[in-house]
C-alpha cells in the first residue's frame, strides 16, 4: 500500500507531516507533496486547498504522478443531521455532490454517464478507519455531501437535509475525491470530525474548531490507522 492522505487546510493535517520519516518533498501544480513512512506505511500528505475542483486535481495528481495506491481524506464537515454533534466524526459510506444538477436530462445529483449519484468509499478502508476512529470519539457512518459552497445558514443545511434525508454531514471536497477514485479503481475513505452545524452559527463555530480540536483529532486517528493491524 502507498497511501495519499488529503486535507484541504493545513490544520486538518497537523502534525502528520513532520511524523513523516525520511520525507521528501515535491511542489507540483501550486501544491506542496510529502513523501515518507507514516508508522511504517509509505505515504504522501498534501493540502488540497478548498473545493472539488482543488480536490480532484490533488487526488489525480497523487495517483498519476505519485503513484498511490489508496486515498484518505481528512478533514472537518459541518453537521447534516441532530445526532451528529460538533466533536463527533462521520466516516463516509457514500458522497454526493449536492451540487450537481444536470436535470431534466439526468436525474438531479447524478454524475452523466456514471449512472451514479453516490460514489461508495471502499469498505476495507472505512472499517479500518472508523475503528480507529473509535479510540478517540463518537463516530457515525453513513453519507456525506459536498459542495462548492460553505454551508452557513439554516435554511441551506434545511434544504439539503430535504433533498437528501439520510444526510449526516456537509463539506467541499469529498464527493470529488469519490468521483476521481471511482474513475482511476483506487480504493478510497473520508473521515470528518465535525466542526459546526452548517447554520447560522457555523463560520464562528468552525473558526474557533479548526484551532483547537481539528488537528489533534486528525492527528491521532491517522496514527491509529496506520497502526492498525
Ligand atoms: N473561512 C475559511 C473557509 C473554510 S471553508 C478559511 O478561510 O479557511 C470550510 C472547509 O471546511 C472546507 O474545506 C469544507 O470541506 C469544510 N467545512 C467545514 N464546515 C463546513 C460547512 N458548514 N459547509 C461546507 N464545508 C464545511
Amino acid at each position: 500500500m502507498r497511501l495519499g492522505i488529503i486535507s484541504a487546510l493545513a490544520e486538518e493535517q497537523h502534525g502528520l507531516i513532520e511524523a513523516l520519516e525520511s520525507p521528501y518533498k515535491l511542489v507540483h501544480g501550486m501544491r506542496e507533496y510529502t513523501a515518507g513512512k507514516l508508522w511504517e506505511i509509505d505515504a504522501v500528505c498534501v493540502l488540497s486547498r478548498i473545493g472539488k475542483v482543488a480536490a480532484a486535481m490533488t487526488a489525480a495528481i497523487l495517483v498519476e504522478k505519485f503513484g498511490v495506491t489508496h486515498i484518505v481524506f481528512t478533514g472537518v464537515a459541518g453537521s447534516g443531521d441532530k445526532n451528529v454533534k460538533v466533536g463527533d466524526i462521520v466516516v463516509a459510506e457514500e458522497l454526493v455532490q449536492h451540487d450537481f444538477d444536470a436535470s431534466p436530462l439526468f436525474p438531479q445529483f447524478e454524475i452523466p454517464l456514471t449512472g451514479l449519484s453516490r460514489f461508495a468509499t471502499d469498505r476495507a478502508l472505512t472499517e479500518r478507519l472508523a475503528g480507529a476512529a473509535a479510540k478517540t470519539t463518537r463516530v457515525h457512518r453513513g453519507l456525506i455531501a459536498s459542495g462548492d459552497q460553505f454551508i452557513g445558514k439554516l435554511t441551506q443545511i434545511q434544504a439539503l437535509k430535504t433533498a437528501l434525508p439520510d444526510l449526516l454531514a456537509v463539506e467541499m471536497e469529498g464527493a470529488a475525491v469519490a468521483q476521481v477514485c471511482f474513475e482511476l479503481g483506487i480504493p478510497f475513505a473520508v473521515i470528518r470530525t465535525i466542526s459546526d452545524n452548517a447554520n447560522d452559527e457555523a463560520a464562528v463555530d468552525f473558526m474557533h474548531f479548526i484551532k483547537t480540536v481539528a488537528s489533534r483529532y486528525a492527528y491521532e486517528v491517522i496514527e491509529n490507522f496506520c497502526k492498525w493491524r
